[in-house]
């Protein structure tokens, strides 16, 4: 089943990049998602049908000169009247965090990243050394995501999921009622995500996506860290990392 055919699909609407926004869905969501920064990282604004309040799921690179998302994120959110009450980090990779303090510097949002990640924060300068851009602001983390406390925008409760593996605090966010997952870079359309960066662990990227993602139901719209939708059924069935295909992920 392919992402645009799932019913919370139908509820949601995604942006493609420099494309204006879209209008509120109707349903219990309002959703943009857009790729940001030098690898494409998929940002997320979501907010409850009603209200003003919003947050949003992994900013970017903070890289300026590549088109900063934080300049959509903030056109998103004025055209909508939204107030961003969290920045939600899915995992500390620069590609997702990077933009997370200038973003925090702007609308005053708490960033929220799981405690296991801090480690891989502090090591900002090596990663944008990796990747090649100037090096960030960072900014001291304001809450902890942890399984069992979930995060409350406006009327929307947000489960957290801790899926360590691609890093050790790796988190997808989950509404429960919209059938909606917000996976990072834990699960892809087709793949799942790399391991041989400091801190990945492939035995247990596989366990944490067989133990808190294949238990959802199949019509679980997936949104992951980059590339297309998918759905939790369609990545039962066909993922070659989870069917068993890649001998090495069995
Ligand atoms: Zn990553």
């Amino acid at each position: 089943m392919s992402g645009a055919r799932d019913s919370t699909a139908e509820k949601t609407r995604t942006l493609a990049s420099g494309a204006a926004p879209l209008a509120s869905s109707p349903a219990g969501v309002r959703r943009w998602t857009f790729p940001v920064g030098l690898l494409a990282c998929n940002c997320s604004i979501v907010a409850a049908a009603h209200g003003p309040e919003c947050v949003v799921i992994d900013p970017g690179d903070g890289d300026q000169r590549s088109g900063d998302g934080v300049e959509t994120i903030l056109r998103v959110v004025r055209e909508h009247q939204l107030r961003v009450v969290a920045i939600a980090i899915t995992h500390a990779h620069i590609d997702h965090i990077g933009a997370a303090a200038r973003l925090k510097r702007l609308t005053g949002a708490p960033v929220l990243l799981q405690p296991r990640d801090q480690v891989i924060y502090a090591a900002l300068p090596e990663q944008a050394a990796w990747i090649g851009i100037p090096l960030p602001s960072s900014t001291p983390i304001d809450g902890a995501l942890r399984e069992g406390e979930p995060v409350k925008i406006g009327s929307l409760q947000f489960d957290v999921l801790e899926t360590p593996g691609h890093t050790p605090g790796s988190t997808c966010l989950l509404l429960p009622g919209e059938n909606l997952l917000f996976a990072g870079d834990t699960l892809f359309a087709g793949s799942i995500g790399r391991t041989d960066l400091p801190g990945g662990d492939p035995a247990q990227i596989v366990r944490s996506v067989h133990s808190k993602i294949l238990t959802l139901p199949d019509s679980t719209l997936v949104v992951p860290g980059h590339g297309d939708e998918t759905s939790v059924g369609r990545e039962r069935e066909t993922n070659p990392f989870l069917t068993g295909r890649h001998a090495q992920f069995r």
